[in-house]
């Protein structure tokens, strides 16, 4: 099966040229994180578009990275105050995400953890999706990847209906991006077209989706290590990331991911470099079932090997957090109980403390 219903648009200037296609209601809320919107010039280009069609529209900027499901609540509850038909989302995955979570409780009268059931009584509002980072792909998946502070790790909600309506994609809004953002969430996307390709659940369309996504990333490489980027490399990076979206909607991701929310959750490492830093060790353990597709995937990226790739994320993805062997036994607590189904390999407890010790030099 394939399905993926987000309309994309994606051209330099694509929110003014297309102003008509923002509208999905009668009045929006801007659902975006605390900078990210006036940074990169989103903002101005929405509310442009919006003031051209005659639109009203009220901003609620208050969206945290990783964001909790008390921070996502409080998004929702600011769209039904001001009585927002749609949700114009703008930021890299946290804004996105929360956009998904606030769609829903802004019409459904559901406690805050009531959002990880997926089935709603009333449809959420619609979304259009802007993304000013390059990686995470949420404006065309059906995922919202929330914090639980109290559980000490992250939940992802679906729903089909979250999907975004319309996602404009212009590279000019990642311009400013501090390099290690590019970078992190480069990686993040190439962890998505990886984990898809080598999932249980990959299919023929989802691979050839996933290794188009490693190809483009593969065209940036020098970018991403010499940190000069042009605006082409700019829009590259997130086509793939658009890509990588789509490949991960068919699939889901893998342990990477679950395990990934650890370090994330506890010594606060962004999302793209939490997955980047486990990728490695992940295929060099998965690799003799999976041989031959990994070899496409790194063929695809122009990386001579499992090695080659992991000396290559090193250079990209330096990490200043320290782990120790309790936190990962911490860590093993909460991540055996996710995403093992679309592993290429069973996974044992003793697969996952291995992958953790190699990955965050505790061995
Ligand atoms: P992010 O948490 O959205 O943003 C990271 C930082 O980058 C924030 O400080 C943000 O500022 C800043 N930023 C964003 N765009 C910028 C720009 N153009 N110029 C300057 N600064 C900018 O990072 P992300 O990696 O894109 O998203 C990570 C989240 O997405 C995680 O919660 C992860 O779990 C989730 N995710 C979701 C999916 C999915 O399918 N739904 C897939 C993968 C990951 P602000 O604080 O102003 O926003
Ligand atoms: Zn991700």
């Amino acid at each position: 099966m394939y399905y993926m219903p987000t309309k994309i648009i994606s051209e330099e200037n694509c929110i003014i040229k297309n102003s008509a296609q923002l509208v999905l209601g009668k009045k929006a809320l801007i659902v975006t994180g605390k900078t990210s919107a006036v940074k990169s010039g989103a903002l101005a280009d929405v509310a442009a578009a919006l003031e051209s069609e005659a639109v009203p529209y009220e901003i609620y900027d208050k969206i945290e990275n990783n964001p909790t499901v008390e921070c996502v609540y409080s998004a929702g509850l600011a769209a039904k105050k001001c009585g927002a038909d749609f949700i114009v989302a703008i930021g890299g995955g946290s804004p996105l995400d929360a956009s998904k979570a606030a769609a829903v409780y802004a019409v459904n009268d559901i406690e805050p953890m009531q959002i990880f059931d997926g089935n709603f009584k009333n449809t959420p509002l619609p979304i259009a999706a802007v993304p000013t980072t390059a990686g995470t792909g949420s404006e065309v998946t059906p995922y919202s990847i929330l914090t639980l502070t109290a559980a000490g790790t992250k939940r992802n909600f679906t729903c089909e209906d979250c999907f975004p309506k319309i996602a404009f994609l212009d590279g000019k809004y990642t311009k400013n991006l501090p390099l290690q953002i590019t970078r992190n969430t480069a990686v993040d996307a190439m962890c998505h077209a990886i984990e898809s390709a080598v999932s249980k659940r990959s299919t023929v369309l989802s691979e050839y989706i996933a290794l188009e996504t490693l190809r483009l990333i593969g065209q940036c490489t020098d970018a991403l290590k010499s940190g000069e980027f042009t605006p082409e490399i700019r829009q590259k990076l997130l086509t793939a990331a658009t890509l990588g979206g789509i490949t991960i909607s068919q699939t889901g991701t893998t342990i990477v991911h679950s395990m990934g929310y650890q370090p994330t959750f506890t010594k606060d490492v962004p999302h793209g470099m939490s997955n980047g830093l486990l990728i490695g060790e992940f295929l060099k353990w998965c690799y003799d079932s999976v041989s031959e597709i990994v070899d496409r995937c790194m063929d695809a990226l122009g990386m001579e090997n499992v090695d080659a790739f992991l000396e290559y994320l090193k250079e990209i993805l330096p990490c200043e957090a320290v782990f120790t062997a309790e936190d990962v036994e911490e860590f093993l607590k909460i991540s055996m109980n996710a995403k093992l189904a679309p592993c290429p390999k069973n996974v044992t407890i003793d697969d996952e403390r291995g992958i953790y010790m190699r990955s965050l030099g505790v061995i």
